[in-house]
């Protein structure tokens, strides 16, 4: 009832979108505000170069804006999105104790995820119909 939903999107236009919605932590204080709704923390999109949405540990999300931090790094080091976001799941929030993941989607419609954690529910569609669906990761 209360958990994350993520979306990440790309139109024929290529205009990409990210959304984030959450009911937040678990007996979180009163009035904390957490990642999702931070621009650049656990949501992010700019045309011709990426869109993030993020679940996990807020705060952490947060101190190390992950969602941007994902996006610059593919456009200044010039590496594929995937990387960018391993780099940044799988090593740099592990190093910090923040548990979480990300769905992600380039210029190109490649959707990518990473998560630090068991599984991370996640769906996907493209411009031909075809899905996927998934918890744990890939086999
Ligand atoms: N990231 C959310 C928050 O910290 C929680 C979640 O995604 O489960 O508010």
């Amino acid at each position: 009832k209360y958990g994350t939903v993520g979306a990440v999107a790309l139109d024929k236009a290529g205009n990409i979108v990210a959304g984030t919605s959450t009911g937040g932590m678990t007996n979180k204080r009163y009035g904390r505000v957490g990642d999702a709704p931070i621009i650049g923390a656990g949501t992010y999109a700019a045309n011709a170069v990426c869109g993030i949405s993020a679940t996990g540990h807020g705060e952490y999300f947060i101190r190390a804006a992950v969602a941007h931090d994902i996006c610059a790094r593919s456009t200044y080091k010039n590496i594929n999105l995937q990387a960018a976001a391993d780099e940044v799941i799988q090593a740099k929030l592990v190093a910090m104790g923040g548990d979480g993941g990300i769905i992600g989607l380039n210029p190109t419609g490649e959707v990518i995820v990473s998560f630090n954690t068991t599984g991370m529910y996640r769906a996907g569609i493209n411009s031909r119909g075809e899905r996927f669906v998934r918890i744990y990761a890939e086999p």
